[in-house]
C-alpha cells in the first residue's frame, strides 16, 4: 500500500494560506484585489500563496458571471474548493475505526467506518484510518489545507494537547499520536472518544443547543460525557465521563479498570450477551439478541429490564449531582429501543430529584456510530464554545516575514496576517447531515421539590 508522505509546508506559508482561506470562508468568492485589501499581504506573497492553494486544490477559480462591460475582462474570482480537506475526525473505537472529513467550506465531505477484530495493533489501526481517509478524500493534496486532526481513543487521557508535537504523557499513546502526525501532517489532538461523541451530540446532534447535557454510550465499552453550563467538562486527569466505571454491584464481576461490579460489567454489549446466555438465552451476537427482543423473548426482555434499571439508577444519581436538562443515550445497545430505554426512564424517574424530574428529557443519540469522529472534527477546529475550558491547541509558529513581506508587515504592525474568522468570531458553522432523534420525555411527577 502506498504511504502518505506529508508535504512540508513552511510555517509562514501555512499561516498565509490559512489567512486567505479564512477570508474566502467569511466573504465567499473574492478577486485578487479584494483579497489583497483584506489580508494585507504584499502582492508577491499573495500571488505565491494563491498559486500554492490553487496547486493544492484548496481553492478554485470561479468563472465571472457577467460579460465584460467595456472595461476589460472582469477580474477572476477565487473560491474555496468544497472537496478540499479542512479537518479530520478519527474515532479509534474498540472494534472499529470511524472517520469524518470536513471540507474548507465547512461542509462534511463524508464519513466512513470499518470494523476490525478486537486488539488490532496500533500500526494496523492507523493504517486502516489512512486507507479510510484516502477513500474519502482521494490523494494527498488536501493535507495542505488541513487545520487539524481530532482523534478519539478509549480511556481517560491525561496527556498534553498537541501530542504529535509535544509528546504525550500517556505512554503508548505518544507513539500513536506521533505516527498519526507523521501520516496526516497536521496538528493531532487526542481525547477520549466517548467524550468526543458527547461533544458531537451537543454540537450537532440530540443535545444541540442544550447547555446542560449528559451523554451515555452503551457499546463494547460504556462511557459518557458531561456538558455543564455550555462547556464540555474534562475533569482532573481527563476522567470526566467515565460513567461505565460507576460501581453498581459490590459482589459483581471484576472490571478491566481494576474495580468490581462497574456499570460496564453489566451494561456493555459483551456483558449483556454473557448474561443472556447464562440465563439460557440463545445468541452469540447483537443481531441475535436484537432478534430475540423483537420476538418478545422473555429472557431477553427480563434481562434488559434489569440492565435498564441499573443504568437508570446511575443516571439518576449523576443527574442529581450535575443537573442536566437532557440525557442522551447512544451506542449499539440503545438501538434495542424501548425494552431497554423504558426501564432506564422508569429508574431515572424514580431516582431523580422531583424538580429535575419535571424537566429532564431522555433522548436517543442522533449521530450514530460516527459521533466520535464528528467530535474529532469539532475538536480539530477548536472553535466550539463547548471547548472554551479546554486548553487551546498550540498555535502555528509565527511566520517569519520575508523581504517581500516587509512593507505589508510594517503597516500592520505584526508579522502574521490573521484570518477574519476564529474562535468566537462570527463565521460559517460546520453543517452536518442530521437525523431526528426520538425524544423520550421522563414522565412528570407530582411531588414538589424537596
Ligand atoms: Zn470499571
Amino acid at each position: 500500500m502506498r504511504q502518505f508522505t506529508p508535504e512540508v509546508v513552511p510555517p509562514a506559508r501555512r499561516g498565509h494560506e490559512q489567512a486567505v482561506l479564512g477570508l474566502l470562508r467569511a466573504y465567499g468568492p473574492l478577486n485578487r484585489g479584494e483579497l489583497s485589501q483584506r489580508c494585507g499581504l504584499s502582492r508577491t506573497t499573495l500571488h505565491d500563496t494563491i498559486s500554492g492553494l490553487l496547486t493544492a486544490g484548496a481553492v478554485v477559480t470561479a468563472t465571472p458571471d457577467e460579460a465584460p462591460r467595456g472595461r476589460g475582462r472582469p477580474a477572476e474570482r477565487l473560491a474555496l474548493n468544497p472537496a478540499a480537506g479542512q479537518a479530520l475526525g478519527i474515532d479509534f473505537a474498540r472494534r472499529a475505526v470511524h472517520v469524518a472529513a470536513l471540507g474548507v467550506t465547512y461542509e462534511i465531505v463524508g464519513t466512513v467506518g470499518e470494523a476490525h477484530a478486537p486488539g488490532l495493533p496500533w500500526p494496523d489501526r492507523v493504517a486502516l484510518a489512512e486507507r479510510l481517509v484516502r477513500g474519502l478524500l482521494g490523494g494527498g493534496l488536501w493535507r495542505r489545507t488541513l487545520k487539524g486532526v481530532g482523534v478519539g481513543v478509549v480511556g481517560p487521557l491525561t496527556g498534553a494537547w498537541d501530542q504529535a508535537r509535544n509528546g504525550s504523557r500517556d505512554g503508548a499513546l505518544s507513539g500513536v499520536a506521533a505516527l498519526l502526525g507523521e501520516r496526516f501532517g497536521g496538528p493531532v489532538l487526542l481525547d477520549n472518544n466517548t467524550r468526543l461523541a458527547a461533544l458531537a451530540e451537543s454540537t450537532w446532534g440530540a443535545a444541540a443547543g442544550d447547555q446542560d447535557a449528559l451523554y451515555l454510550r452503551l457499546s463494547y465499552g460504556v462511557g459518557g460525557g458531561v456538558v455543564a453550563g455550555g462547556v464540555l467538562h474534562r475533569g482532573a486527569d481527563g476522567v470526566s465521563g467515565e460513567i461505565g466505571h460507576v460501581p453498581v454491584d459490590p459482589a459483581g464481576r471484576p472490571c478491566e479498570c481494576g474495580g468490581t461490579g462497574c456499570l460496564e460489567t453489566v451494561a456493555s454489549i459483551r456483558a449483556v450477551l454473557d448474561a443472556y446466555r447464562a440465563r439460557g438465552g440463545r445468541g452469540d451476537d447483537l443481531p441475535a439478541l436484537t432478534a430475540a427482543v423483537e420476538a418478545r423473548d422473555p429472557i431477553a426482555l427480563g434481562l434488559l429490564s434489569e440492565v435498564g434499571g441499573q443504568i437508570g439508577r446511575v443516571l439518576a444519581a449523576l443527574s442529581n449531582a450535575i443537573g442536566p436538562r437532557v440525557i442522551v443515550i447512544g451506542g449499539e445497545l440503545a438501538e434495542l429501543g424501548a425494552p431497554l430505554l423504558e426501564p432506564v426512564r422508569k429508574a431515572l424517574d424514580a431516582g431523580a430529584v422531583p424538580i429535575s424530574r419535571h424537566r429532564l428529557t431522555l433522548r436517543r443519540a442522533a449521530l450514530g456510530d460516527v459521533a466520535g469522529a464528528f467530535g474529532g472534527v469539532a475538536l480539530a477546529l477548536g472553535e466550539s464554545p463547548l471547548l472554551s475550558r479546554y486548553p487551546a491547541p498550540e498555535p502555528e509558529p509565527e511566520p517569519e516575514p520575508g523581504p517581500a513581506d516587509s512593507r505589508a508587515v510594517g503597516r500592520r504592525g505584526g508579522p502574521a496576517p490573521r484570518p477574519a474568522v476564529g474562535r468566537g468570531a462570527a463565521q460559517a458553522r460546520p453543517r452536518l447531515p442530521l437525523t431526528t432523534s426520538p425524544s423520550l420525555p421522563v414522565s412528570r411527577g407530582r411531588r414538589a421539590a424537596s
